[in-house]
């Protein structure tokens, strides 16, 4: 008898008829005699609208009210599947963040959680019940109602996954898993079978969506196997997993992109210390995230810096390097919206040389320029121009032979 966490997300719960489904399944695994524990987003759209009543009410939202609201999607969903359940003759109870005491800090809209108490879902295990806990949410010390941010419920499911010392935690979504590259790019794009906690982060945060990124740093710390798959098909999804010996003789487990930055260079700064901290911090203070930094040396004192900001802060960026770039006397500021970020990630890029440069060679095969590189232990960044940025995919993905199960190391080099 296994202690399974299952994660349901907003499409997968989207209308009744898909509730009643998901309750099914649920119920044939009770019945199998698992310990069942389900988590459940609000219906796909329903916390988007919320956020639109909410701005016509006060332009800037009160963040404990805010709460309050955002957290009634899953309320929603939780006593309806709990209904299902009980309409095919299991029992079932559904609890929310404060019942439970899921409790976090203070932070509205983007609280973390603290710690979570057991006893109550374990009561109505061992009473044979299923247990359906509304994601997304939690309570404060004192009785307040916050909310974990947007795509919250999978760090819900991991967390109670890791305090009830579960067996299984499954995260059921509209995708079969995570996969090599976009599908949508590139048609040879693979479903990856295991990936590490590592591999999946860099994944996230270059922008694959199947798994919240808070998450998966949660699974890491609690080692907590998390398994990615489809709630239309009964195929086997994607294992977040710990770092194991197949996962390093992979090279690279996947190639990303992300349209999402623009690129600002500043030409001809004076190279003296505090520069950069006078560029960077109003920078900072706007609330822009600075992604990639070059900074390149050139005779006679001065220097250029290229960087990286999100595309939608481009315009406000600008404006504050444009007058700092006056205040210091640099000579130009340039950029562009038009720029990709490629990425390639592996843990196998730990152990093996020549893998950098496979990537420059297949792009300069590709005709395309290279802006930008930036290095982690297992992710090799380029920036280039928007433009062939699916082509760049495509490419990689061929020459790491990622349509492929298992690449022997010779035949990628
Ligand atoms: N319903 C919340 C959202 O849309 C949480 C979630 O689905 O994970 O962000
Ligand atoms: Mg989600």
């Amino acid at each position: 008898m296994a202690l399974i966490v299952q994660k349901f997300g907003g499409t997968s719960v989207a209308n009744c008829d898909k509730i009643r489904n998901v309750a099914k399944r649920v119920v044939k695994l009770a019945q199998f005699g698992n310990r069942m524990v389900v988590v459940l987003s609000a219906m796909a759209g329903e916390t988007n609208r919320f956020v639109e009543l909410a701005i016509q009410m006060q332009k800037l939202p009160d963040q404990r009210e805010m709460d309050v609201l955002l957290s009634t999607g899953e309320q929603v969903t939780v006593a309806l599947f709990a209904m299902a359940v009980r309409d095919e003759g299991v029992e079932c109870v559904s609890l929310l963040g404060d019942q439970i005491k899921i409790v976090t800090d203070s932070v509205h809209t983007k609280a973390r959680i603290k710690h979570i108490d057991s006893e109550l879902i374990n009561h109505h295990l061992d009473a044979g019940r299923i247990v359906v806990v509304a994601g997304f949410q939690g309570v404060t010390e004192s009785g307040d109602i916050t909310t974990l941010g947007r795509g919250g419920s999978d760090t819900t499911a991991v967390a109670l996954a890791a305090a009830l010392r579960a067996d299984q935690c499954e995260i059921f979504t509209d995708v079969e898993g995570v996969y090599t590259t976009d599908p949508n790019v590139c048609d040879k794009a693979r479903k990856i079978e295991r990936i590490s906690y590592d591999e999946m982060l860099e994944l996230a945060s270059l922008g694959a969506k199947v798994l919240d990124i808070r998450s998966v740093g949660l699974a890491k710390r609690y080692k907590v196997p998390v398994h990615v798959r489809s709630t239309f098909t009964e195929t086997e999804g994607t294992w977040v997993v710990e770092e194991d010996k197949n996962m390093e003789s992979m090279l690279v487990s996947g190639v990303t992109y992300n349209k999402h930055e623009a690129r600002i260079t500043i030409t001809r700064v004076p190279d003296t210390p505090g520069i950069a901290s006078r560029l960077f911090t109003p920078i900072s203070e706007a609330g822009i995230v600075v992604d990639m930094i070059i900074q390149n040396t050139r005779s006679g004192n001065l220097t250029d810096m290229t960087f990286t900001v999100p595309r939608p802060d481009y315009d406000r960026a600008m404006k504050i390097v444009e007058g700092v770039a006056r205040d210091i006397g640099a000579e130009r500021v340039s950029g562009s919206k038009d720029i990709a970020k490629i990425s390639i990630v592996g843990v196998g890029m730990r152990n093996h040389s020549g893998i950098a440069n496979t990537m420059f060679g297949v792009l300069a095969r590709e005709g395309i320029n290279i802006l930008m590189i930036s290095t982690s232990e297992i992710k090799i960044s380029c920036v280039i121009e928007e433009k062939y940025s699916e082509l760049a995919v495509r490419a990689l993905h061929d020459a790491f032979a990622l349509d492929k199960d298992f690449v022997p190391l010779e035949q990628a080099n």
